[in-house]
């Protein structure tokens, strides 16, 4: 049995090809052969008879006793008429002439009567055969007329029906053993395509399969690349758990420690209990900013993976976000840190309006200057300025501080990726600030551009897109 089963394969469809164009070129050739055939074999009897008829006709113009003359004619399968100058037959050798009806309205008689000779081709009585009639006018007025059954189209197609079933049988077996060794030969460089390395298969392969071939590499290409990043998620989602866990276990690791202290009263000066109780409430504040970073960053995760709309209902709708307006708002709240920092900070605000997600963008505006206060020096300063450049507005923070090393400015974006880990934690940090940034900035369509030298300072600029708030191009 076939291992494809009741399925159609290819030897049958490319038998099933062959045989049909074989047949249908030879059933066509048979047909206009035998129209053809006919054609010509009628055009060399009716020139035949022409002569015959003319001879006859010269044979009785020379003679008075014309009956003995046509008596004396012997043509094979010919048929002899003489008829009479009213129409009348006077002789036929086929059948006696007083029986035969009047002729003179016969084509070929008329014609031959008004121009000396004419010729006709009519049916026959016998299926498949086609009279031949040639007349020619005779001096005293009577026609003289020959005429000749010829094979038509159909009977010479009949003849054919045996020499044609015999061809089929022949056109079915040469057709199958053609369809076999033709469709393995067609099959054999797809059954070698190696699927795992299809640029390989390339030279060998039909040009019609290229284009396939190609679909078929890039594809690979393509899931290579998907395996890659969900590797690369995969990778950064555990690294991401392990640290939130770490992260969180430092604080709640002091907060147990200091309330088991106090609940134990092992702890009896007012003092100490007083500095516990301020620890235990600085180690919460710092649990709950961290769970803050992480709710904010997973909806940021969520948004970029979902639609526009389930977006929105993730972080919150797009509105115009008034940016001069946003960042004297983040200078106040942070006034209380800059001034326990020494840190003076300033405003340069000029009008910029971006459509966005309010909570967001004052994330990431307060994320950046927070830094700016946090990694600055006593005395130092921080700009936040704001406006548009070349139609694009922008948020820029820049300040008088520590300043990043090269190699660590494009680390520091990642989660929980801290330049001096006991610096950031001493104050407040939680080592997400940047990578909300990161993925903020991106939610809006913006690019991040830092620059920074150790010990001089950093200035991070956020350029938005282009809006198309009309208020907005100032
Ligand atoms: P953190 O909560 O530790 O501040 P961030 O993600 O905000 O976390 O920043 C990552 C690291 O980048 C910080 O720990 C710090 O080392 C460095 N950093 C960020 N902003 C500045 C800055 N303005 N000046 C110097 N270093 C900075």
């Amino acid at each position: 049995m076939s291992p494809f089963g009741s399925k159609r394969t290819l030897s049958r469809r490319v038998f099933g090809t062959v045989f049909v164009v074989a047949f249908a070129a030879i059933a066509v050739f048979t047909v206009v052969g035998s129209a053809f055939l006919q054609n010509n074999l009628a055009q060399v009897t009716r020139s035949e008879l022409h002569d015959e008829a003319e001879i006859v006709a010269a044979a009785l113009d020379s003679t008075v006793n014309d009956i003995a003359v046509l008596e004396r004619v012997d043509i094979d399968n010919t048929r002899l008429t003489l008829i009479a100058e009213d129409g009348t037959v006077i002789y036929d050798n086929q059948e006696p002439a007083s029986q035969m009806e009047n002729h003179g309205q016969r084509p070929e008689v008329i014609a031959a009567r008004e121009t000396g000779h004419g010729s006709d081709e009519r049916d026959s009585s016998t299926l498949g055969e086609v009279m031949l009639y040639e007349a020619v006018l005779l001096g005293n007025g009577q026609v003289v007329r020959i005429a000749q059954a010829q094979a038509g189209v159909l009977s010479i197609l009949l003849s054919f029906v045996g020499p044609l079933l015999i061809i089929a049988a022949v056109v079915i077996v040469v057709s199958f053993f053609a369809a076999r060794r033709e469709s393995r030969a067609i099959i054999a460089p797809l059954l070698d395509v190696d699927l795992d390395h299809p640029k390989r298969n390339m030279e060998a392969a039909y040009a019609e399969m290229v284009p396939m071939l190609e679909r078929i590499e890039s594809q690979r290409q393509e899931l290579k690349q998907q395996m890659r990043v969900l590797a690369d998620n995969d990778r950064m989602r555990r690294e991401f758990t392990a640290n939130i866990t770490h992260e969180l276990k430092t604080p709640l690791t002091t907060i147990s420690g200091y309330a088991e202290l106090i609940s134990s009263d092992m702890v009896v000066d007012e003092a100490d209990i007083k500095d516990f109780g301020s620890r235990i409430y600085r180690e919460a504040g710092r649990l709950t900013s961290l769970v803050n970073d992480i709710l904010t960053l997973s909806n940021l995760d969520e948004a970029e993976r979902s639609e526009s709309n389930d977006a929105a209902s993730v972080l919150g709708s797009t509105e115009p976000v008034d940016l001069p307006r946003m960042l004297e708002t983040v200078q106040q709240r942070l006034e209380h840190v800059a001034h326990k920092s020494d840190v003076a900070v300033f405003l340069d605000a000029h009008p910029a309006m971006v459509i966005g997600v309010p909570r967001l963008l004052d994330e990431l505006a307060y994320n950046l200057a927070s830094n700016a206060i946090r990694y600055n020096r006593p005395g130092g300063s921080v700009v936040l300025s704001c406006g548009i450049d070349e139609g694009r507005p922008f948020i820029r923070v820049e300040d008088t501080g520590i300043g990043i090393a090269h190699d660590e400015q494009a680390k520091i974006f990642e989660r929980f990726y801290r330049v001096d880990k006991s610096r950031s934690k001493a104050r407040g940090g939680t080592g997400l600030g940047l990578a909300i940034v990161k993925h903020a900035a991106a939610f809006h369509g913006a690019t991040i551009d830092l620059e920074s030298e150790p010990d001089c300072g950093t200035r991070i600029t956020v350029t938005f897109p282009v809006q198309v708030l009309p208020s907005v191009t100032d």
